[in-house]
């Protein structure tokens, strides 16, 4: 018997599929929409996983490709992909690492940056999240989702392709939270052009604002309000390493906040600011189907990684947790690769 048959894990979609069943599903199944699950979930953050201590495999743990063809308008909702992203929403237990910090994270409404959010709140943090206006009911699930967890939870949409708005998200944020401990510039544009005569200069322009001018207008909001103990988080890409033909303009910016990582880590050491960055490989959110990836491309993705699948959301929030907590109190300028095995330097 395999690992995972001897100690099924329970998801937010094994949830689902045994609501799905019997009289659960006789008395809610017209009724579970995206909202209702997140409501669901927050009801009962930490019930639903085995603990921690039960050894899984982590091959089979989550969707394996192939994948059903889907696309989205962008910035697309984590609400309408199929299989449902898991950010953790049943599955996070907390363990006090984070208690009373306050969190900012851009892109919070879905993908990686809601794993953080929902992880940093069950932490014990305060989170303010940024994300565009379409994205509001995805934002709402993980409002509903850290207000549950006990902590206060901020919505503060908004495109922070402007410089005026990230001055002003972090003036809302440190003002709602009282202060600013951890920030995560999380936001990100992705999308592929076979070629480079295909990339127009609004979309390199775009890619640039979101990805590389917002970090540098947000963490520059913040540095007058971060003090010692403060950490910064940027999520960067295995694309700054090893970027593909059709990624150009995306893969650039990638490289650049790694750069930027490593410039700012030596510059906020000797104040006691730590800064690393993350960078995942393909994971399964809505950047992905909204012009991240060819079409055709979505149903393998993630099979060419040395775990053969594409990673959950969930499955980055420890490195998240783990680089703002003062256990990593040495470690700044680091990048830390998520990615299914994919080689990093
Ligand atoms: P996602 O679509 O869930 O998150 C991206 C978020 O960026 C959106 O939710 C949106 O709120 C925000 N955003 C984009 N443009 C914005 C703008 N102009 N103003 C305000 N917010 C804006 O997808 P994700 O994959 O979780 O992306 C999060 C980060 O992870 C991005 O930086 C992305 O480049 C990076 N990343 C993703 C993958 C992957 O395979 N999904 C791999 C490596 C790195
Ligand atoms: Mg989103």
């Amino acid at each position: 018997m395999s690992d995972d048959a001897k100690t099924p894990r329970t998801t937010r979609r094994k949830v689902l599929g045994k609501l799905g069943s019997g009289m659960a599903a006789a008395l809610t199944a017209p009724l579970l929409t995206p909202s209702v699950l997140a409501q669901q979930a927050a009801a009962q953050p930490a019930q639903a996983a085995p603990p921690l201590s039960v050894k899984r495999n982590p091959l089979t743990e989550y969707p394996r490709p192939p994948f059903p063809k889907q696309q989205q308008p962008w910035p697309g909702l984590a609400s309408k992909m199929v299989p449902l992203p898991d950010h953790g929403e049943t599955s996070y237990r907390g363990s006090g690492r984070l208690l009373g910090r306050k969190a900012l994270v851009t892109g919070g409404d879905s993908g990686i940056g809601r794993a953080a959010a929902i992880a940093f709140a069950r932490e014990g943090a305060d989170v303010a999240i940024n994300y565009l206006p379409a994205e509001e009911s995805d934002a709402r699930e993980v409002i509903t989702l850290i207000r549950a967890s006990g902590r206060k939870g901020v919505a503060l949409p908004g495109d922070i392709r402007s410089e005026a708005f990230c001055i002003k998200l972090v003036a809302d944020a440190v003002r709602e939270l009282g202060g600013l401990d951890i920030l995560v510039n999380n936001a990100g544009k992705q999308q592929q052009q076979p070629s480079l005569i295909d990339i127009t200069t609004e979309q390199f322009d775009a890619t640039f604002k979101t990805n590389v001018y917002a970090m540098f207008w947000i963490t520059k909001a913040a540095l007058p309000h971060l003090t010692a103990g403060a950490a910064i988080i940027n999520t960067a890409s295995e694309q700054a390493y090893d970027p593909s033909a059709n990624l150009v303009d995306y893969a650039q910016t990638k490289a650049c906040i790694v750069s930027f990582t490593k410039s700012m880590a030596k510059q906020l050491a000797p104040r006691g600011i730590r800064v690393n960055a993350v960078a995942p490989g393909p994971i399964w959110t809505p950047l992905q189907v909204t012009g991240g990836q060819a079409p055709d491309k979505i149903p393998t993705f993630g099979a060419q990684t040395p775990m053969g699948r594409a990673g959950q959301p969930v499955e980055l929030a420890p490195a998240y947790v783990t680089l703002a907590s003062q256990e990593s109190s040495y470690a700044t300028g680091q990048v830390y690769g998520v990615n299914g095995g994919n080689e990093q330097p």
